[in-house]
């Protein structure tokens, strides 16, 4: 059986599997999907630790594979110094934003709409351009409310598939992968952040929850932007 089937109980392989097991079946299941979809399969660029790891296992499947990311305004300068580094390593890297106007401070009136502007309509003009049939992304299920009902692959929009290859990694397992593999990470994590997003929208917390310093004091404390939970292809 092939993994992309995804038969298997996500809730028992977080706790069943070794490190390297895990790793092994990430990589497998990037190998699978590239197998299927060739370059139409793409690996969405967040520039956090997640991000990171799935961009390192993918290169170590094939170097060919490609990848996008996509920056707002509103990004860190450490972020964005991030992205640049990336990008000259990595010019099969697509860099997507948008230039949109918008009202002053909608991060705080309206944080849904700021991220639907800024962060989904950029991630669909990247899916569309690219000719995305398979988008791979950084998901894990362990890593706050909003995320424990996601599958390894997924088809959520008609015609376009979403790979999650390291969904069922702890928070643990991505610093281990991190350390072992020497993969450069955002100095902000060194500042004490734990989930990394646009600077108004971002603060340091200390408690459990990986994404309680996302978006505080708003409707979406601890949320997402939408690129997971929005439509992403017009047709
Ligand atoms: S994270 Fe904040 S500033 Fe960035 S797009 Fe979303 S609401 Fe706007």
């Amino acid at each position: 059986m092939g993994l992309l089937e995804g038969k298997e109980d996500l809730k028992v392989l977080v706790e069943k599997l070794n490190f390297k097991e895990k790793v092994e079946r990430s990589k497998a299941l990037i190998s699978e999907a590239y197998k299927k979809y060739g370059d139409s399969l793409v690996v969405a660029n967040s520039l956090g630790k997640d991000s990171v790891v799935v961009w390192d296992l993918a290169k170590r499947v094939d170097p060919k594979i490609r990848g996008f990311v996509v920056t707002t305004r509103f990004k860190p300068p450490e972020t964005i110094k991030f992205m640049n580094e990336i990008v000259a390593k990595y010019p099969e890297t697509k860099v997507y934003k948008s230039d949109a106007e918008t009202p002053p401070e909608l991060y705080k009136s309206d944080p849904d709409r700021c991220c639907d502007i800024l962060k989904v309509e950029p991630v669909k003009r990247a899916i569309d351009e690219m000719g995305v049939k398979c988008w791979v992304t950084g998901l894990r299920c362990t890593e706050g409310r909003t995320r424990t009902d996601y599958k390894e692959i997924e088809e959520r929009d008609a015609g376009l598939t979403k790979l999650n290859p390291i969904l069922i990694w702890k928070e643990r397992e991505v610093w281990q992968y991190l350390a072992l593999y020497g993969v450069k990470v955002n100095p902000l994590y060194g500042e004490g952040y734990r989930s990394l997003g646009c600077s108004p929208c971002t603060k340091i917390t200390t408690g459990d929850n990986e994404r309680a310093g996302r978006w505080i004091g708003t409707s979406k404390c601890g949320g997402e932007c939408g690129i997971h939970t929005r439509p992403l292809k017009s047709i």
